[in-house]
């Protein structure tokens, strides 16, 4: 179902080139609900930014010199000078790359360059410089178009902007771009780093939706199980030419298996559209880098968003596994609830303020409406649940073939920080997993 939504279409205008046929996903489901999705066409094809002035024309009425290009010197190089040859006149916005991040001070250097006329934001970069113009884009009332340069976090058809404001992270409600348009020549050449961090926010999602279908089984939330085998058939595809990303084949397989990997991460955007959350795309392995960006029990990291994504996906599938053999032997019991570990809590986020805040994240508590007789009666179906998460051994092989980073060293930090990781990172996110669910169960030998 997934991959026959890529077609190769020839539009009235004659062109013909891979896009995705986004009104597929904007429809009644069986689950219920009618899916809205805000981003209107998305085109992954090599050569397509040559496409630009004509899919811009669909979208834009203005004028040329109310188009402003927002990057970084590096993918000015790389995409945004020859995007600014196409559309003569625009405006170029153009931020250092050295320690840029998503944070009002990027925004605010983004806006003091920013022309007055701006009618229309064309993203040019990858996930910061994307969270920057959908900030400015939301707050001016204006569209954007995202143009990825690497295939880097699924976040490019995000509804949201994740940023830092004044040291905190934040959400704030941003728009989705209008039009995504990804070119193969471009994305597929950015450092191998990125694109391993785009894999492996990827396989995330293997755990992520393990999270969700168990949540769904023990508490009754919502799901879309056409969102989940949309999702679940694009990481199966990616993972089967996994080694051509970086591997010595022909150009075109090569090229192919970025597209795989660019079509993959960007339905994962979609699916979050669809379902109005980022539930689909970020469960337990999301809540690990979430409480590692808050640097409260480890130093500042020099890693990028799905690297740490990886090293908490590999915690979870081992943890997950381990319990689900656990629960298949009757080696556990389960555990009286006492409410959260304030003790733990306060001694960790309170250091740096952020004790209260944590308090209220996690009000309501998700584990206070849980039966734990119904929850036990619900365990050996969760391990049926579990058995579709691919092995630990599968995992590890998946992010080996495609040089991820898989372990906790990788990013300097010491073992001794995954059982405090383990019992600490369900509290970042007021969202049941399986991982805050295990507070239930207690291993016996
Ligand atoms: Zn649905
Ligand atoms: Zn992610």
């Amino acid at each position: 179902m997934t991959v026959a939504n890529v077609t190769k279409s020839d539009r009235q205008k004659g062109r013909g080139f891979m896009k995705i046929d986004v009104k597929s996903f904007s429809a009644p489901c069986q689950c219920g609900r009618e899916h809205k999705i805000h981003v209107k066409e998305i085109v992954i094809e090599a050569g397509a930014i040559n496409k630009i002035p004509e899919l811009i024309s669909d979208i834009f009425t203005g004028k040329p010199e109310e188009i402003s290009i927002i990057c970084d010197d590096n993918t000015y190089t790389a995409a945004a000078e020859a995007v600014k040859d196409m559309i003569q006149g625009s405006k170029v916005v153009k931020l250092p790359p050295k320690g840029l991040h998503a944070d009002n001070h990027a925004v605010k250097l983004a806006e003091e360059q920013l022309d007055g006329n701006t009618k229309l934001i064309l993203a040019v970069g990858s996930g910061t410089i994307h969270d920057i113009s959908r900030y400015i884009a939301n707050k001016k009332g204006i569209h954007f178009v995202s143009i990825p340069t690497a295939a880097s976090v699924d976040g490019f058809v995000s509804t949201v902007a994740a940023m830092t404001w004044n040291g905190f992270k934040k959400t704030f409600p941003a728009v989705s771009p209008i039009l995504v348009i990804a070119d193969t020549n471009i994305f597929s050449k950015a450092p191998y780093r990125l694109t391993a961090s785009g894999i492996s926010d990827l396989l995330g999602k293997y755990t992520a939706l393990a999270d969700w279908e168990i949540s769904h089984l023990v508490t009754d939330e919502y799901i879309c199980s056409k969102v989940c085998d949309l999702e679940l058939k694009a990481l199966d595809e990616v993972c089967s030419c996994i080694s051509d990303l970086r591997g010595d084949v022909p150009k075109d397989k090569q090229l192919k298996a970025y597209e795989q990997l660019m079509y993959a991460l960007l339905l994962s955007g979609i699916a979050m559209q669809m379902v109005g959350n980022s539930r689909p795309a970020s469960g337990a392995e999301h809540h690990i880098s979430h409480l590692w960006e808050m640097e409260v029990i480890n130093k500042p990291l020099d890693a990028y968003h799905g690297e740490k994504v990886s090293i908490g996906l590999m915690i979870v599938a081992e943890t997950y596994h381990m319990l689900k053999e656990a629960i298949r032997n009757g080696q556990y019991e389960m555990e009286n609830y006492n409410g959260l570990d304030y003790m733990e809590l306060k001694e960790t986020f309170g250091p740096k303020g952020l004790y209260e805040g944590m308090l209220e994240e996690n009000t309501p508590d998700p584990l206070e409406q849980i039966d734990i007789m119904d929850f036990e009666n619900l365990l050996p179906r969760i391990a049926d649940i579990l058995d579709k998460l691919p092995s630990v051994d599968r995992i590890n092989e998946l992010l080996t073939m495609a040089g991820c980073v898989k372990y906790v060293r990788d990013i300097g930090l010491e073992e001794h920080i995954i059982p405090k990781t383990i019992r600490l990172s369900p509290y970042v996110r007021n969202r049941l997993t399986f991982m805050r669910l295990t507070k239930l169960i207690k291993l016996i030998d």
